[in-house]
């Protein structure tokens, strides 16, 4: 996961980098607006944290900027504290979420992983297991070997992607084919889409476990 880190306090971005480094990320820092601005452009990010008060170009500056041409990047913003006009301008700009300083490292660190939860559904891809779900062309792959797959069983493997982990429930399944135009299925149904949806998915490093009286859960089965 790549991520941009703009602040100036040079104490605060060096420890930041440090602890999202041991986190898994891989920080590239910007210690004023115009380099965020400059690496946004240049380079593809999986997530943004801005600090609000940054030299030769401010936070929400560079925010509103990055978002005319990428406006699914996830951007978290590091706001002062009581400063609530920043808060409300930060959102009103495109921010999907603002931490306030001061912080502690772990508050920051969920919010940064339910923003990037939150955003797979949309990004171009996600890689999950072996599995590949290319959003943008609704293809999805296997070790490279693209998937067969009917315009249900894409909508049905999206949502339990996107839910990973998690119990998706008979219910939500149908709302989302519903949504998604198709004809109304009943129970039955899932579960033969669950079933083809198995076999396909037998060489992902993926199970799709039957949660009984729940719905289904999908699962890395390894790394
Ligand atoms: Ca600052």
């Amino acid at each position: 996961m790549k991520l941009l880190l703009a602040e100036d306090d040079a104490m605060l971005a060096d420890a930041l980098t440090t602890q999202l480094g041991g986190a898994g990320f891989e920080v590239e820092h910007a210690p004023n607006g115009a380099v965020a601005d400059y690496l946004l452009h240049k380079q593809r990010f999986d997530i943004a944290v801005l600090d609000i008060g940054l030299p030769m170009l401010d936070g929400l500056s560079v925010l509103k900027h990055v978002r005319q041409s990428q406006p699914a990047l996830p951007v978290l913003l590091l706001t002062a504290r009581d400063a609530l006009d920043d808060r409300v301008a930060g959102l009103q700009a495109g921010a999907d979420d603002y931490v306030t300083k001061p912080f502690d490292f772990p508050e920051l660190l969920a919010r940064l992983q339910a923003l990037l939860r939150r955003s797979q559904p949309s990004s171009v891809s996600a890689l999950f297991g072996r599995l590949l779900l290319d959003h943008a062309s609704h293809r999805a792959l296997v070790a490279g070997v693209p998937l067969e797959l009917s315009g249900r069983e894409w909508t049905l493997l999206e949502l339990l992607v996107s839910q990973r982990d998690k119990v998706v429930t008979k219910e939500q399944i149908t709302q989302t084919w519903n949504a998604d135009g198709g004809e109304v299925g009943g129970g039955n149904s899932i579960e033969v889409y669950i079933h083809r949806l198995r076999r396909k998915l037998e060489d992902a490093g993926l199970a799709i476990r039957t949660v009984r009286g729940l719905g289904y859960l999908m699962e890395a089965t390894s790394p």
